[in-house]
């Protein structure tokens, strides 16, 4: 009985879960974060990664298109093929506690990702990210090398750049990955913005300031 239970709510979940894949999936191209098929999201119910599938337009997406595999990328559920990036989406789900990964083109996060090793601190938001947002180096989409270098620019953050690629974050739900991904995005416009004044160089954070802010984040919003 009590089995029958879970796999009833697990089934419950899994349903849930595929509606907001694909409203996200949806979001990251009504915001501009992508363009066509770029990207991908994804999210952890148990083992299973509910993931999106490889090249169909958002707007063609359903919930019934969302493909499932276990934790070493076999696929379980679906019949079509999932995303490519599926070895940075394990990658992520085996060394973090993440239930739920974003990965776009944002323009401006890209734009930086060609620039600099590391997002300069421009502003406290880092802080929600983990720290100084790192770029891991250029791979090929898709391979294990990209994936490589994604967690070693990951360690400590929940989100970073992919050097002339894009973005990657993580987080507890599919809300929190997306918001990190569009919190990235807006401070890499803010750098390009400030930065690209002729003659002028912009104030920077130092770590103790970002710490400051970290701690002060742990109690921000509402907690009624
Ligand atoms: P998929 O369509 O296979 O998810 O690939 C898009 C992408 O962004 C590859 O890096
Ligand atoms: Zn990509």
């Amino acid at each position: 009985m009590a089995e029958q239970r879970r796999d009833a709510e697990r089934d419950a979940e899994q349903v849930r879960i595929r509606a907001e894949l694909v409203a996200t999936a949806r979001r990251t191209v009504a915001d501009g974060l992508v363009v066509g098929t770029s990207g991908n999201v994804s999210a952890r119910v148990g083992d299973l990664v509910l993931v999106t599938p490889s090249g169909l337009p958002y707007d063609r997406l359903t919930p019934d298109h969302i493909t499932g595999v276990d934790l070493t990328g076999r696929q379980v559920l679906g019949t079509l093929v999932p995303t490519s990036e599926l070895p940075m989406h394990l990658a992520v789900y085996r060394t973090t506690d993440a239930r739920a990964v974003v990965h776009t083109h944002a323009v401006h996060a890209t734009a930086v990702s060609t620039l600099v090793p590391e997002l300069p601190l421009v502003h406290y938001m880092a802080a929600a990210l983990g720290g100084p947002v790192r770029v891991a180096p250029y791979a090929t989409y898709g391979t294990d090398e990209l994936a490589g270098n994604m967690l070693r620019a990951l360690a400590g953050r929940s989100g970073c750049l992919l050097q002339n690629h894009g973005t990657l974050t993580y987080g507890t739900t599919l809300d929190q990955a997306y918001d990190r991904t569009a919190q990235l995005e807006w401070m890499c416009r803010l750098w390009l913005t400030a930065s690209s004044v002729p003659g002028l160089t912009p104030s920077l954070l130092t770590e103790a300031q970002l710490a400051e802010v970290g701690e002060r984040l742990r109690e921000y919003g509402q907690r009624r």
